[in-house]
């Protein structure tokens, strides 16, 4: 006799599990009943909820294991269901179930936190099967992988106060010394280490802060909000100011677009590409940042222009990943991660920046963003 194992011996039933299927339609109730019971790999308890309602007092009474929920009910329909259930951050996995499977929606469900997506055409004992214990799995890892971050988070936020606290403390106490030792007889060398050690300890702490808004940057949602940037690029030049002073340097503001972004980031962003434009400037050039806006393609365009010491080709590309300084500006404070930070904020607003430069002449800084 020909081996044939059929897949129902070969794969165990799976333990136990309780589901709620919020459905108001009662054959549509019975299909997916009947797909849950007729499967050889589940071994499930299904409870209805026919409303959303109904559905958050069941949970509340006795939390299922998993939440099958469909898209139409009497109280919503489509997304907004889910975004109404989703808002109550309830512990629980939900596969969303609608009319009929449509790969965006389905797609647009997965990133609203969605496990899985099942259109009612489609529902079998096999695909209900492998989508109720697959998810379940995937819930598992998702709830490991958000503990863990919220672990390195907390630690990274620990690591951050308690290594910069010292650094600061190094640099206060070197002044004080520097201070105190003014007018005294004492050797070029030792106030030249004292200066050294002030640096040092600066340089070490802007370090573990921008590293640190670094890694923050990637694990939290932007938010946006219609922003006038001539207001946003005014904030920016007033906290600028001691190093435009410091740099006898002038910012020119042509007229800007309002964009719909995520306010906070882009402070950061100007705040990075300005101070680059006044750090990187020619010896004795006085430095000059134009900040402008054009239109390309129907999409604005902003624009951040320096008359400094410009950019070569091959350098061009690896100034945006983190740590990558070009050799020769050395000399000149700073930590490598600043350009690398406003490239992270500008693809999460699903935009693109680049550089065109002319070394000798001066940068230009370009960006664009999808609203
Ligand atoms: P940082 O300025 O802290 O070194 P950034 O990530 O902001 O870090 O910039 C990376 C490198 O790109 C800089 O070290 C510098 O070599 C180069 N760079 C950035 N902006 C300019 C500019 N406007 N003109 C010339 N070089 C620049």
């Amino acid at each position: 006799m020909p081996f044939n194992p059929s897949l129902e011996r070969i794969l165990p039933k799976s333990d136990s599990r309780s589901v709620l299927l919020v459905e108001d339609d009662d054959i549509h109730f019975e299909l997916v009943n009947h797909a849950a019971h007729a499967s050889p790999h589940l071994n499930v308890q299904i409870e209805r909820a026919v409303s959303l309602g109904e559905a958050f007092s069941v949970i509340e009474s006795s939390p299922p294991d998993i939440i099958v929920l469909d898209l139409g009910l009497p109280e919503s329909e489509g997304l907004q269901t889910l975004e109404t259930f989703l808002k109550r951050g309830i512990p629980i996995p939900v596969i969303v179930l609608t009319a009929m499977a449509n790969l965006e929606l389905g797609e647009r469900a997965i990133q609203m936190g969605a496990m899985d997506f099942l259109g009612k055409d489609e529902i079998s004992d096999r695909s209900l099967a492998r989508s109720i214990r697959y998810s379940i799995e995937r819930w598992k890892q998702k709830t490991t992988l958000d503990a863990t971050i919220a672990d390195l988070e907390r630690f990274g936020n620990a690591a951050a106060h308690d290594l910069v606290s010292p650094l600061n403390a190094i640099q206060g106490f070197t002044r004080l010394i520097e201070i105190g030792l003014e007018n005294t007889e004492v050797s070029k060398d030792i106030h030249e280490c004292l200066h050294l050690l002030e640096v040092s300890s600066q340089r070490a702490a802007d370090l573990v802060t921008d590293l640190h808004k670094f890694a923050k940057l990637g694990r939290h949602s932007i938010s946006r909000e219609e922003t006038d940037l001539s207001e946003l690029i005014e904030e920016v030049e007033s906290s600028l100011q001691p190093m435009i002073g410091e740099h006898e340097g002038s910012l020119v503001v042509g007229s800007l677009p309002k964009l719909n972004l995520d306010r906070g980031l882009f402070v950061h962003v100007f705040q990075n590409l300005i101070s680059n434009g006044l750090k990187y400037h020619r010896k004795g050039t006085p430095p000059i940042v134009a900040i402008d806006s054009c239109t390309v393609d129907g999409r604005h365009v902003i624009n951040v222009r320096d008359n400094g010491i410009g950019i070569s080709p091959s350098d061009r590309q690896r100034i945006f990943a983190p740590f990558e300084r070009v050799k020769i500006d050395k000399a000149v404070d700073g930590t490598g991660i600043g350009l690398s930070i406003c490239k992270r904020i500008i693809e999460a607003h699903d935009g693109v920046i680049w550089v065109e430069s002319e070394v000798g002449r001066g940068s230009a800084f370009n960006f664009y963003i999808n609203e």
